[in-house]
Formats: structure tokens, C-alpha cells, sequence
């Protein structure tokens, strides 16, 4: 299933169904939406500030931004910063009680904003920047012009509504007339400023190598700015923070904002990988998504609640901030666990199908039976036959089974770099993990019902 980005006319800002299906389904913004056309997904709708954020309707008056209705007004401007009213033309939002994904929290002076990774900010040397390409030491814009320092960066997950508005549904002139607002004292650009930029329609105002810029939490980000970013701000004097909740803790119902690094696993040292240690360093080194990338987040989200319907007394696990390309399958405590690490979700190779397969993997660790490593766990061969054979089976019914092994295997293939074969290799691997032709051709065979091959021990 490839989720590929939508253009900005084809998915029309105003589209009423695609705008009810995000909010009927508590969904939230960059969550892919299918509709039948060759012109791929839209995505619910995003760009959005989070539900609370001031925005300037007047003369030293402010209105939190999903109060902001179709037909109101707001005070707006172009890159001139002559600010004056203007009739909304758009307002749209998620549900009040989403989990967003890829939320940027920024502090700076003594206030903060958190908004989903692609709204737009104007810097004060007039070019526009995405939230999560924002760096400690960038200056944002007063709405007099003046610049104000950004004081720290930091993405996580937010429970929150996200809303967003527009004055006008036209694509923006160069000087964005009636495009900006003065949100919580820095200016932003409004939802059709970063739609026009998705789209390609209108990138000359931002700045110069936006694109190859480092997404804020990515490997390459932390590598040029450290860590901080996936941590929760420090407190600042002065500042009134969103409530930091522990992961797992119940839904206070209040806005609450969980750094990256603070819904990190653990996972214990004897837990089965889906590869090993040393062939997980090297695929590592493959292509991978974006490290924000809504779609692999969303199909693994699913994939998980999907497997738990059929395996309940599994704890399923989404570490989506752990670059490692992995999956694990432990017990502890009496408790089964099933993790799946986001280096892997974001692998070029794997889509929904081959994602569905490494989970089918941990899961038959727990129910595939002997061989198995010691502490009952089953051996990785006999995880790879019976993951394919008799847990997708049972979680895809039918057709679905068979598509969702075709296409998984042809994934696999791709993710080992070797040949979609039903053909064995020789050997034996024991109850180590076979080599990948080995693994592929264990999944044909549980496909085909032919039995686990030789090779995979
Ligand atoms: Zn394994």
C-alpha cells in the first residue's frame, strides 16, 4: 500500500468528506485518506495550531483558534506586516481529544506554541520555515517585525485538538497578502501558505534548501543539534507548560504534550529480534522515510490494533522514535510483548504488507512452538513458517491473506536484497536467524503450505 503525497487540487482544502472522515474518526492531521483516483491519498488536513493558541482578531483582542469560525475576522497581513481585518474564509480542525503525532512544541520568550510539523512560521529575515525544521537560535517574527529568538525545539506526541484557519482559499501572491497572523505573539502562515507549499505551487518564500534540511528528532538533526529536542522543555521562568504526562498514565482530559524520549521502551536484552544485532546495523544504513512520516506511523497503528484483535493477551509496543530496524518478541513478568521499533516501519522496502509480516514474526514467537530458543520462545525459522502460515492466516481472512502475503514477501525480499524466489538455499541455520533467502523462501512455503524448508532449521 503506498501512501504518496497528495497535490493541493486534488485534495481540496474544503472537501467536506475527506474533512469528515478525519474528524468522525478522531484521526489526526497527516493521517492518509484513500479515495479511488490515480492521484493518490489526501491526508487529513494539517498545518494546524493546537487547540488554545491566541490569534489575533483585532486591536488587542485575541480569540484561541478553534474558536475561529468561517465568516469571522481576524487580523492579517502580507510579508509588509501591515496588519488589518479579514473575513475567514476557512476553518477546519481534528477532534478535540486526538493523539497528534509529530507535534513541534517551541518556546520562546516566555510563551509556547505547539503545532503539527508542517505549519509554517515567517523568520524575521521575511523567508518562511516548517515547524519541524526549526532550530534553537532561529528567529521568529513579533508582529511589528521584530525578531524573536526561538529558545528550545521539541517534538513528541500531543492530545489535543489541532485547528486551522485561512482568509482566503486562493493561492497566495508573493508578498502572502492576507496570509499571515500573529499567532501567541509570532507570526504564521495561514493553512493555504502550506498547502501551496506541499504542492510545490509556491516555495520561492521559504528558505533557501528547505527541503534537505534535518527534521526535527531525526538521527541527522541530533547529530548537527543534540538531543533536547526529544526531550520535554526545561522549565523556564515564566512560561505556563502544557501538562507533561508519563506515558500510560490515563486521559486527564487535558491537553497534554509526551517529549520523543519519554515514550521510549526498554527492551530487555534476551528479546528475539526480527534480525540480528549486526544485520540490523547494516540495514540501518538503508534508505529510510522521513523520520515524521504520518503514513508509516498510521499503517503500524493500525497493523498492531489489527493483531491484537486476534491475540489479545499480547502487550503490543510502538516505539516510533527508536531509529533501530528491528522488531522483538519477550516475555516478562508472565506478560507477552510484541515491539516494533520505528527504524524499521520507516525502511524504504517495507509498506503495510511487510510490517504485517515482521509483527506475524514476534507474535509466532510467542505461539509457534518448538524449536525454540531456551525460555520457550520459538527458534527464528520456525518463527518466520509459522508467522506467515498460520498467524496471518488467521488475522487476514481469505483473499486478503493471500494479497497481504504477496505483496508482504515481495516487501521482505526487497528489505533482505535478495530475489522474490520460492527456491531453498542449503544449510541449516539452526534456531539463528536464516540467511534472507532462506526466510523468503520459508514465507513462500508457508504460503503454499509446503512445509518449512531445510535452511531455516
Ligand atoms: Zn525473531
Amino acid at each position: 500500500m503506498a501512501i504518496r503525497q497528495c497535490s493541493a487540487a486534488h485534495c481540496s482544502i474544503a472537501d467536506p468528506e475527506i474533512y469528515a472522515v478525519c474528524v468522525q474518526n478522531g484521526l489526526p492531521a497527516g493521517y492518509p485518506v484513500l479515495t479511488k483516483d490515480p492521484n493518490g491519498p489526501c491526508t487529513c488536513s494539517c498545518s494546524c495550531l493546537a487547540f488554545g493558541t491566541p490569534v489575533q482578531i483585532g486591536n488587542n483582542d485575541f480569540e484561541v483558534i478553534e474558536k475561529i469560525e468561517t465568516g469571522s475576522k481576524v487580523l492579517a497581513a502580507g510579508l509588509d506586516l501591515q496588519w488589518s481585518e479579514h473575513v475567514v474564509e476557512f476553518s477546519q480542525g481534528t477532534a478535540g481529544s486526538s493523539t497528534q503525532p509529530y507535534t513541534v512544541l517551541i518556546t520562546y520568550e516566555d510563551r509556547f506554541l505547539a503545532v503539527t510539523s508542517d505549519h509554517v512560521f515567517l523568520l524575521a529575515d521575511k523567508s518562511l520555515k516548517r515547524a519541524d525544521r526549526l532550530i534553537v537560535g532561529d528567529e521568529l517574527t513579533s508582529p511589528d517585525g521584530s525578531p524573536i529568538p526561538v529558545r528550545s525545539v521539541h517534538i513528541g506526541e500531543y492530545t489535543a485538538g489541532f485547528h486551522h484557519i485561512a482568509t482566503r482559499k486562493a493561492l497566495p501572491d508573493e508578498q502572502l497578502s492576507g496570509h499571515l497572523l500573529n499567532t501567541n505573539g509570532v507570526v504564521s502562515a495561514d493553512y493555504v501558505v502550506q498547502i501551496s507549499y506541499a504542492s510545490g505551487e509556491r516555495r520561492s518564500q521559504f528558505i533557501a534548501n528547505h527541503d534537505e534540511l534535518p527534521v526535527v528528532g531525526s538521527p541527522e538533526y541530533v547529530a548537527a543539534y543534540g538531543d533536547d529536542c526529544l526531550n520535554a522543555p526545561a522549565n523556564i521562568a515564566g512560561l505556563t507548560l502544557p501538562s507533561f504526562i508519563a506515558r500510560d498514565m490515563p486521559d486527564s482530559g487535558q491537553p497534554a504534550f509526551v517529549a520523543a524520549n519519554n515514550i521510549r521502551l526498554s527492551i530487555p536484552v534476551d528479546a528475539h529480534g526480527f534480525v540480528s544485532d549486526e544485520e540490523a546495523e547494516r540495514l540501518a544504513q538503508d534508505p529510510k522515510r522521513a523520520w515524521n512520516d504520518p503514513a508509516a506511523k498510521a499503517w503500524t497503528e493500525y497493523l498492531l490494533s489489527h493483531y491484537k484483535i486476534f491475540f489479545p493477551e499480547v502487550t503490543y509496543h510502538f516505539d516510533w522514535a527508536d531509529n533501530t530496524v528491528n522488531a522483538y518478541a519477550w516475555v516478562q513478568n508472565g506478560v507477552r510483548n510484541v515491539a516494533i521499533l520505528g527504524g524499521l516501519v520507516r525502511h524504504m522496502a517495507l509498506e503495510l504488507e511487510g510490517v504485517s509480516i515482521v509483527t506475524a514474526h514476534e507474535l509466532a514467537h510467542h505461539y509457534g512452538g518448538p524449536p525454540t530458543h531456551p525460555g520457550s520462545l520459538s527458534c527464528e525459522g520456525q518463527s518466520d513458517y509459522y508467522g506467515v502460515r498460520t498467524i496471518m492466516r488467521r488475522a487476514w481472512f481469505g483473499q486478503y491473506y493471500l494479497d497481504m502475503t504477496d505483496r508482504g514477501i515481495a516487501q521482505m525480499a526487497g528489505f533482505f536484497g535478495v530475489a522474490n524466489s520460492p527456491t531453498a538455499p542449503g544449510g541449516n541455520a539452526g534456531c539463528t536467524h536464516p540467511a534472507g533467502a532462506c526466510r523468503i523462501a520459508t514465507y513462500h512455503a508457508a504460503v503454499s503450505l509446503t512445509g518449512k524448508p531445510g535452511c531455516a532449521g
